[in-house]
């Protein structure tokens, strides 16, 4: 049986941190091995995850990795691990596998489980919880069959230990009837996401969203509208360059 560690934690606690010293132990240990003792390993992200280039993960802390191969779905994770063949298998963002075209939580437990008894080591990354307080199926699921578990914490604004994640738009708390993945990859629009680490006390879930929250959501084709004006009139004010 391979070994199977999960590192989990809120939104900004440092789990990409984590991932990228696993990642830079197992290069070190490459590097000074002879090639039979090596550990072949691949790092995997999906690439609905929008926040760096498709083959690189970034930590808020400035590390990187850049040879990261991005899937669009389990189907694809399946096809890519099958070809390069890893010992070790580690895969970021992985609530992302939950939702969307040929994904499923179960279908996804059950390729881990399967690499697992086949003798590979995995190392799974991402959110157990929701932002609503909810359940992401994967990293919960797997929880009671980890031999390793990562949990790092951050601290919440008002200096308490952070242990949920707060979503804002516009800086509001988003309400409860939202969707639990938003992925803000619509470049004919910003939609003013963001998340924060916060502890239970600080954490809020509204019913519904804030009356200003409603009138941006409302406005949004609008704001699309008045940026384009804006750009154009930055542009003609540009200097013009001499020919
Ligand atoms: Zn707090």
């Amino acid at each position: 049986m391979g070994f199977l560690t999960l590192i989990f934690g809120t939104m900004a606690c440092g789990k990409t941190a984590e991932l990228l010293k696993i990642v830079s132990k197992l290069q070190e240990h490459n590097s000074r091995c002879h090639l039979r003792d090596q550990k072949e390993f691949a790092v995997f992200k999906p690439s609905l995850e929008t926040r760096d280039a498709e083959t690189v993960i970034t930590s808020r802390s400035g590390q990187s990795f850049d040879e990261a191969i991005a899937v669009k779905n389990i189907t694809e994770l399946g096809g890519e691990i099958l070809q390069h063949k890893p010992q070790v298998i580690i895969i970021d963002e992985c609530q992302f596998f939950e939702f969307g075209k040929d994904n499923d939580p179960q279908k996804f437990i059950k390729l881990i489980r399967g690499l697992l008894k086949n003798g590979r080591d995995v190392i799974l990354c991402g959110l157990i919880q929701n932002c609503y307080g909810g359940e992401f199926e994967i990293l919960s699921s797997l929880c009671h069959e980890a031999d390793e578990i990562i949990n790092p914490h951050t601290t919440c604004s008002c200096g308490k230990t952070a242990s949920r994640t707060q979503r804002l738009q516009m800086g509001y708390p988003t309400p409860i009837t939202d969707p639990i993945i938003v992925v803000d990859d619509d470049n004919s629009h910003d939609l003013c996401y963001s998340y924060e680490p916060r502890c239970k006390e600080c954490w809020e879930i509204p019913d519904e969203a804030h009356p200003h929250l409603l009138v941006f959501r409302q406005n949004l084709d609008k704001i699309d509208q008045l940026k384009v004006i804006l750009d154009n009139l930055r542009e003609s004010l540009q200097p013009k360059t001499a020919d």
